[in-house]
C-alpha cells in the first residue's frame, strides 16, 4: 500500500482520492480504514481534518508535516490570518484529529455569509496541464474558493453536478469520464483579480495571525490615506463610495455585500471601526482592492505586521468594560445557553433544537464568554474522559503499525525501521512507550517486525541490487558499500556472511 505524494496545490481530499484508485478500493469504507482507520470520518473538500493519519501515511517522504498540509494542501491560509492566534493554532491541532465541525465553526465558515463550495468543479486548461506534467488528474485548491466560481490562472471554470453532500464517507476522484453533465460556468470579470489575490494568500507561509488592533490600526490608516478620513474619524459614506465605483453596485449585492448596508453594524463600517470579531478574507480582498490596489497580498501582510500587536487592556478592566458593555441581546443568549448546558452538558446542548443557533450566534458575537463557560462546564466531566480503552487503542495502533508496514513495502523508509522508529511513527507515541505492557498486539508486532541492524543492512542491499540489475549497472562491492551507506567496521557480522556468499560480489 502506498499513499501517493499530494501533487502541488492539491487538496489532502484530492490525495485520498487517488490512493483509493492506487489501491482499487472500491468501497468507500475500505479506503476509510485504510487511510484513516476510522469509517466516521466524512470528506472534507476545504478544510479536513485527521490529518496525522495522513502525516504518518507520507512519513517516508520525510515532506510532510501537520503545518505543511495545512497550509499547501487545503483552503486553510484563505483564513487563517484573520482569526486571532489562539484561534489560528487550536484549528490547526482540531485538524490533526478529529474535528467535528469545530474548525469550520472556528475559522467562521459555519455561520458567515461566504460559504464552503458544495459541488466539484474543474479548470480544463488546468487539467490538461496536470495530464502533461504528472499523468493524471487531480483536484486543485485554487478551484475552489468559496464565492469565487474562476480558475485564477484561466478564467474559466466547468461546474459539475455532482454535490459534495451525496458522497459524505467518500472521496471522489477527479476523472472527467465519471460527469456527464457539464455546464459552462459564468463568472463575472470582478472575479478574476479577486480569485488572483486569494490563491496569492493561498500561498502566504505559515504565520503568525495580526492581532484585531493590528487590523483595527492598518484599516484606519487606509482610509486616511485613500482620502476618506473625516479628522481621526472615517467617513464610511465615501468609503461606501469607493468600494461601489471600484466594483458595480449589482456585483456586490449577489454577493450579499450589500445588505443592511444603512445599519450601523453593516460589516463595511465595522471593519473600518475597532475590530472585535474576524472579518471573511472575501471582506478584506474587497476592501483591499478598492483602496489600496497597488499593494500585493504580501505587502499588505507586511505593512499590517508593522502597527504595534496589542492595546493591551488590563483584564480586571477589560471584564468590567465587557460586563457593562454586553447588550441584553447578548445577555439573553447567555442565560438561554447556560440554561441549556447546565441541563445536557455542553456537547449534547448543541444537538438540542435550539442550542446548534444558540451556540453559533454566541460564538459569532461572544466568543470569549462561550468559550469560557463552556471550558468550566466540561472540567468535572474529564477524569471520566480519561479512562482510555486499552483494548481499543491497541488494536488501532496495530492496524497503523502495519498500514506503515506495507506502505514502507512499495515505499522505503531510509532509516532503519526499530521499535524506536516505529514507535514514533504513532499517534500518542509517548504514552504508548510508557503503556506497552498494556497493549499486548503492539507490543507483539514491535517484536515480530522491528528491524534488527543485519536486517536493515540486507534490506538496503537488496535494494541496491535490484536497482543495478534493472538499469544493467555492474554490481562492485565498493560502489554497493558507498551507496549503502555500509563500511567494512558498520557491516555486522551476519550480513558480511551472506555479502561472501553472493559469488557475484
Ligand atoms: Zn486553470
Amino acid at each position: 500500500m502506498k499513499l501517493p505524494a499530494p501533487h502541488p496545490n492539491e487538496l489532502i481530499y484530492s490525495t485520498v482520492a487517488r490512493a483509493g484508485v492506487y489501491f482499487g478500493l472500491v468501497s468507500p469504507k475500505q479506503l476509510l480504514d485504510e487511510v484513516f482507520a476510522d469509517r466516521k470520518v466524512i470528506a472534507t473538500l476545504d478544510l479536513p481534518s485527521h490529518l496525522q493519519s495522513i502525516v504518518g501515511l507520507l512519513s517516508g517522504t520525510g515532506l510532510y508535516d501537520l503545518e505543511t498540509l495545512v497550509y499547501k494542501h487545503t483552503l486553510f491560509p484563505l483564513y487563517a490570518p484573520f482569526v486571532p492566534e489562539h484561534i489560528r493554532q487550536k484549528a490547526i491541532k482540531r485538524m490533526s484529529d478529529r474535528a467535528d465541525g469545530a474548525v469550520h465553526l472556528m475559522l467562521g465558515v459555519a455561520t458567515s455569509r461566504i460559504k464552503s463550495v458544495r459541488t466539484f468543479r474543474f479548470c480544463p486548461i488546468c487539467m490538461e496541464r496536470q495530464l502533461h506534467t504528472y499523468g493524471e488528474y487531480y483536484w486543485q485548491r485554487d478551484w475552489f474558493l468559496p464565492e469565487l466560481p474562476v480558475c485564477p490562472e484561466h478564467g474559466c471554470l466547468i461546474d459539475t453536478s455532482i454535490h459534495l453532500d451525496e458522497h459524505r464517507h467518500q472521496f471522489v476522484p477527479l476523472n472527467p469520464a465519471c460527469f456527464t453533465t457539464k455546464t459552462s460556468n459564468k463568472y463575472v470579470a470582478n472575479d478574476l483579480p479577486l480569485a488572483l489575490a486569494a490563491a496569492e494568500l493561498l500561498e502566504q507561509p505559515a504565520q503568525q495571525s495580526p492581532t484585531f488592533a493590528q487590523w483595527t490600526h492598518f484599516y484606519h490608516e487606509i482610509a486616511t490615506e485613500s482620502g476618506c478620513g473625516r479628522g481621526k474619524q472615517v467617513d464610511h459614506e465615501k468609503i461606501l463610495n469607493l468600494v461601489c465605483s471600484r466594483f458595480d453596485i449589482r456585483y456586490l449585492e449577489n454577493k450579499g455585500l450589500l445588505k443592511q448596508s444603512q445599519s450601523n453594524s453593516f460589516w463595511l463600517r465595522s471593519i473600518f471601526r475597532k475590530h472585535r470579531k474576524s472579518f471573511s478574507f472575501f471582506e478584506h480582498l474587497i476592501v483591499w482592492q478598492a483602496l489600496v490596489p497597488a499593494l500585493s497580498v504580501s505587502e499588505i501582510f507586511i505593512k499590517v505586521r508593522r502597527y504595534a500587536p496589542e492595546t493591551v487592556l488590563k483584564k480586571s478592566q477589560s471584564s468590567v468594560d465587557n460586563a457593562i458593555s454586553i447588550s441584553d441581546e447578548c445577555r439573553m443568549y447567555r442565560q438561554k445557553w447556560e440554561a441549556l448546558v447546565l441541563q445536557h452538558g455542553v456537547k449534547p446542548a448543541r444537538h438540542q433544537a435550539t442550542g446548534g443557533s444558540l451556540y453559533a450566534w454566541l460564538y459569532r458575537h461572544d466568543r470569549d464568554w462561550l468559550l469560557t463557560f463552556n471550558e468550566q462546564q466540561k472540567r468535572p466531566l474529564k477524569t471520566v474522559n480519561n479512562r482510555v480503552d486499552w483494548h481499543l487503542r491497541d488494536r488501532q495502533l496495530v492496524r497503523h503499525l502495519i498500514r506503515i508496514h506495507l506502505l514502507s513495502e512499495n515505499h522505503p523508509v531510509h532509516q532503519r525501521m526499530s521499535a524506536t522508529w516505529l514507535l514514533n511513527q504513532l499517534p500518542h507515541k509517548n504514552s504508548v512507550a510508557k503503556k506497552l505492557h498494556k497493549l499486548p498486539l503492539t507490543h507483539q508486532f514491535l517484536v515480530r517486525y522491528a528491524e534488527s541492524v543485519t536486517e536493515y543492512q540486507l534490506r538496503r542491499i537488496s535494494q541496491f541490487i535490484v536497482e543495478s540489475r534493472e538499469k544493467h549497472m555492474e554490481i562492485r562491492r565498493w560502489s554497493l558499500f558507498r551507496n549503502v551507506g555500509l563500511s567494512e567496521q558498520r557491516i555486522t557480522p551476519d550480513t558480511m556472511k551472506i555479502l561472501d556468499s553472493l559469488t557475484y560480489l
